[in-house]
């Protein structure tokens, strides 16, 4: 493996914690905090961890040795959302191991109960944490109008640019629907970087705008997570490109068709767009300026 791998996670929460009013698909993206300490410990003690100012040298500069060499292939953290515990059980383990993260953030759940505040975004050491956007809605940005992507990107870059006061350079896409088009409207939104759920490394081939991820989930092993740092992916890499043959056999628009139902009608994604929608229905919907349109999923702008 020449690139780097890049870690996936949403949040962590005390062992045990239950969730009755959350289902299962998303809390199956929530690791307890034990086992996000035993993950952060091996990943510290056996493998080079990369901060984002790492990945924008990676790219940015041409020059050989870009990466750490050794027998492991260095790794970033990221994480999708902006659960509160993102920040207040990861960052100390963060800290603990001398490792960092991207956080992405969806902008229209900030200062949601479970989510991170205002206060708390401006105040993070930058050491340990770097702010991506994650979109404003949550929604997949695939299945969107042009004018609805660009909107929610714009949107989101600048309300966290001017929460933490540097630049947002990197996106990471909801759901992972990162298309052509969605990446045209990144970069011309200025982002510099987009995080996608592409399984594999990271190369230069790549390049910046297909950064692939690695989910862990609370149903991770350990045993799964140290061969990923071994970077043995293939079982992951395999999975995925089945399901891309089986695109290709039932042909692309065939298989559009049925990707983006199954995207609609995804429960993760649903139940993040309806956080959203309750976000919005708790708190003052000008806040934002924008709305849910219910029958047609766009954003709708009031006042502006
Ligand atoms: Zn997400």
């Amino acid at each position: 493996m020449r690139g780097f791998l890049c870690l996936m996670y949403h949040n962590v929460v005390p062992d045990g914690a239950a969730f009755p009013d959350l289902s299962p698909s998303v809390t199956s993206y929530f690791v307890d905090a034990s086992a996000f300490a035993q993950q952060m410990e091996r990943l510290g003690r056996t493998a080079s961890s990369l901060r984002f100012s790492d990945i924008e040298t990676f790219f940015r500069d041409p020059s050989p040795n870009r990466l750490p060499s050794g027998a492991h292939p260095p790794v970033h953290v990221t994480f999708d959302d902006g659960w509160l515990g993102s920040v207040d059980l990861a960052g100390e383990i963060l800290e603990q191991h001398g490792l960092s993260a991207t956080l992405f953030v969806t902008t229209g759940l900030i200062d949601q109960p479970r989510f991170l505040g205002r206060g708390m975004l401006k105040c993070l050491p930058p050491e340990t944490f770097r702010i991506g956007s994650h979109g404003h809605s949550h929604r997949f940005l695939s299945l969107l109008s042009t004018d609805a992507i660009r909107q929610e990107l714009q949107q989101s870059k600048a309300m966290l640019e001017d929460i933490v006061g540097y630049e947002i350079a990197a996106l990471s896409v909801p759901g992972g629907a990162a298309d052509e088009r969605v990446v045209r409207i990144a970069q011309e939104c200025g982002y510099r970087y987009v995080f996608t759920s592409r399984v594999g490394d990271n190369t230069l081939r790549t390049g910046p705008f297909d950064i692939g991820r690695l989910a862990v989930k609370r149903s991770t092993s350990m045993a799964q997570f140290e061969r990923w740092l071994a970077g043995n992916i293939l079982a992951e890499r395999i999975r995925a490109r089945l399901l891309r043959a089986i695109g290709r056999v039932l042909g692309q628009d065939y298989y559009g068709k049925i990707r983006r139902r199954l995207l609609r009608e995804c429960p993760h994604q649903q139940e993040m767009t309806d956080l959203y929608r309750a976000a919005q229905k708790s708190s003052n919907e000008e806040t934002h300026g924008c709305e849910l349109e219910p029958a047609t999923g766009e954003l709708q702008c009031v006042g502006g």
